[in-house]
């Protein structure tokens, strides 16, 4: 990749990833951490696959995250799933890498900061 390439991709990721501040920041969606990989029983109540990180569950409106796993691109993959309903998993799968590429120091800050707003736990 040339270097205005690789300024335009920066750009590029960097506004995708605000996309997703702005939705988290909402307060449409909520996050809840729950150990999911794995664990069939944990998963059964809500509905989830046992063999996932995380999942974007529009009716609830509520992006599920497995907090033994790598927390902030999965909760970017499952933002931009929210974000993006039309999009299909290949294409949430290359942009999150995109956005984890260029991810700014004051991004990811932002990022746990909403997350962290709305963070709920199973049995609340
Ligand atoms: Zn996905």
């Amino acid at each position: 990749m040339s270097k205005k390439q690789s300024r335009r991709t920066r750009r590029f990721a960097r506004k995708l990833a605000n996309r997703c501040i702005t939705l988290l920041e909402s307060g449409k969606w909520r996050v809840m951490y729950i150990d999911m990989d794995g664990r069939p029983e944990v998963c059964l109540p809500y509905g989830l696959d046992h063999k996932a990180v995380g999942t974007c569950d529009y009716a609830k409106k509520t992006l599920f995250i497995d907090f033994r796993r790598d927390v902030i691109s999965t909760l970017v993959h499952e933002l931009l799933h929210a974000r993006f309903p039309d999009w299909p998993e290949s294409l949430v799968a290359e942009r999150e890498k995109t956005v984890m590429e260029y991810l700014s120091p004051r991004q990811a800050r932002k990022l746990h900061l909403a997350m962290g707003r709305w963070l709920a736990v199973p049995g609340e």
